[in-house]
C-alpha cells in the first residue's frame, strides 16, 4: 500500500497534488510520502509483535534526515554501513543503542566513532576486522558487542549485483567456519563480546523460501554456538524484503513473519530485521519534466530533465520503474524510450514503454524510487542533485534543497601555480 494515487487524472501524494510540488520546487524532485513510510514500518513491526524484536531501517536505502527522523520517532532502530551514516543518524536524534553497523571495510576511525557513540553492535565480516575492533576497543577501554555476519550460502534468486548470501561473494564468514571463528574471537579477542549472529542474503527477495533456507542453517548455528559456551542473545536476519516494481508478488509483512517466527519464537534471542527497500521503496517517486519529444524512424523518445545521475537503478540493475504523467491528458498512448540528458547510452528510465501522450513541459512520475534512488545519485555530468520533498498529509516540506552550481565545486581548488 502506498499513498500515491490518481484522483480525476491527477497524481496526489497523500493530500498534496504532485504537480503543485513540482511547480513550487522545480524538477527533478524526489517526493516521499511520510504516511507510507510509517505504514510500512508499522506493518513489519506489528507482524513481529509477539517476540522481542527491533526493526533497524537500512539507512543506505534512503538516508535523508527527515526519513531517518520519522522512522526513529516511530520506534525504529537503524542499520548503518559507514561513519557518514552514523553521523546522519546521530544528527537525526536516533538512540545509538538501537544502531547496528555492517560493512566489509570499516576503518579504525569509523570503529572508534561507533564505539564512542555507543552503538548496539557491530556486524563483523572478517577476522581482521574483528581484530581491528578489538584493538580500538582496547585502546578506548570499552567492550564491543559483535555479531559475525554469516554467509549461509543461500541463493536469494535476485539480481546478481544484490546477491550477498551466496558462497563466492565478498560478504560475511562462510557458515562452515562460523563456530571456529566465534571460539577464536572469544578466546583471543578480550575486548569483544560475541553475542550475536547476523546474516543478510540479498535484496529485492520476493519469496520467503530463501529466508527459510537461511534460517534452517543459521538457527542450528545459534544452538551450536551456545553449546560451545557462547552467550548468543541477538539474531539479525538482515533485510532484503522485496517490493512491487512491476508485476512481482512479494510476500507481505505478515507472510514474512509467519515464515520466520516458527524458527525464532523459542530461541530466546532478540530478533533484528534490517529492511530498507520494503519501507521506503514504494514511498517515493522521482518527478521529472518532459523537455523534448523526439520522434525518429525507429523509436520515440521522451527526453526528461532527470537522468541516470539522479536514479541509476535502470542502468545499474536493469530495473523496471512504472512511469506515468502526473496529469493524464488523454487515454491515448504511444511507445517511448524515456531518457535523460546524460551522454551515456545507459541513461534511460524505460525502454519501449506505453505511456499516455504528453507534451513538452508536462511532468511525469517515475514510481518506486524511494529506495536506492537519491542515495545512489551523483553529480555526473556536473548536474546538481535533485531536491527532496516529504509530504505529511496535506503539507509538504523541502527536506533537501536542490543543489546549486556552487555546491558542485565546493572544496575544489586550482593550484596557485596554474594561476
Ligand atoms: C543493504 C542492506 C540491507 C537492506 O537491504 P534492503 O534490500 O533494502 O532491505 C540490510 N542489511 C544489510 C547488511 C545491507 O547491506
Amino acid at each position: 500500500m502506498d499513498r500515491f494515487e490518481y484522483r480525476d487524472g491527477e497524481l496526489y501524494c497523500e493530500e498534496v497534488r504532485v504537480e503543485d510540488i513540482c511547480r513550487d520546487v522545480g524538477t527533478p524532485v524526489y517526493i516521499y510520502s511520510h504516511g507510507t513510510i510509517i505504514d510500512h514500518y508499522r506493518k513489519l513491526d506489528e507482524a513481529f509483535g509477539e517476540i522481542d524484536h527491533l526493526i533497524c531501517f537500512s539507512v543506505k536505502s534512503n538516508s535523508n534526515l527527515a526519513v531517518i527522523r520519522a522512522l526513529a520517532k516511530a520506534g525504529a532502530g537503524m542499520d548503518i554501513v559507514s561513519g557518514g551514516e552514523l553521523y546522519r543518524v546521530l544528527k537525526a536524534g536516533v538512540d545509538p543503542s538501537k544502531v547496528v553497523y555492517a560493512s566489509v571495510g570499516k576503518s579504525e576511525e569509523e570503529i572508534e566513532f561507533a564505539l564512542q557513540a555507543g552503538i548496539m553492535m557491530f556486524n563483523v565480516e572478517s577476522r581482521p576486522e574483528a581484530e581491528a575492533i578489538n584493538r580500538v576497543a582496547g585502546r578506548m577501554g570499552v567492550k564491543a558487542r559483535i555479531a559475525f555476519r554469516i554467509n549461509p550460502d543461500v541463493d536469494p534468486h535476485t539480481h546478481k549485483h544484490i546477491t550477498t548470501g551466496k558462497g563466492g561473494t565478498k560478504f560475511g564468514i562462510p557458515i562452515d567456519e562460523a563456530v571456529e571463528t566465534y571460539l577464536w574471537a572469544k578466546e583471543r579477542l578480550g575486548n569483544l563480546i560475541p553475542c550475536g549472529v547476523h546474516c543478510h542474503i540479498g535484496s529485492q527477495i520476493t519469496s520467503v523460501e530463501p529466508y527459510k533456507e537461511a534460517l534452517s542453517r543459521i538457527v542450528p548455528l545459534v544452538s551450536e554456538l551456545r553449546r560451545n559456551g557462547l552467550e548468543i542473545d541477538t539474531l539479525n536476519i538482515g533485510g532484503g524484503l522485496g517490493i512491487v516494481y512491476k508485476d512481482e508478488t512479494p510476500s507481505t509483512a505478515d507472510e514474512f513473519a509467519a515464515a520466520v517466527l516458527p524458527y525464532v519464537r523459542d530461541l530466546g534471542c532478540k530478533l533484528i530485521i534490517e529492511p530498507g527497500r520494503f519501507i521506503v521503496g514504494n514511498a517515493g517517486i522521482l518527478a521529472t519534466k518532459v523537455l523534448y519529444i523526439k520522434r525518429t524512424p525507429h523509436k520515440n523518445f521522451l527526453i526528461v530533465d532527470a537522468a541516470m545521475n539522479d536514479l541509476i537503478r535502470p542502468a545499474f540493475y536493469d530495473s523496471y520503474h512504472r512511469i506515468a504523467p502526473v496529469r493524464i491528458r488523454t487515454e491515448e498512448t504511444d511507445t517511448f524510450d524515456v531518457v535523460g540528458p546524460v551522454c551515456e547510452t545507459g541513461d534511460y528510465f524505460a525502454k519501449d514503454r506505453r505511456i499516455n501522450l504528453v507534451e513538452p513541459g508536462d511532468i511525469i512520475s517515475i514510481f518506486s524510487a524511494g529506495a536506492y534512488g537519491f542515495t545512489m545519485s551523483s553529480n555526473y555530468n556536473s548536474r546538481p542533485r535533485a531536491a527532496e520533498v516529504m509530504v505529511i498529509e496535506d503539507r509538504y516540506y523541502i527536506v533537501r534543497k536542490r543543489e546549486t552550481y556552487l555546491d558542485l565545486i565546493r572544496g575544489e581548488a586550482i593550484p596557485g601555480e596554474l594561476m
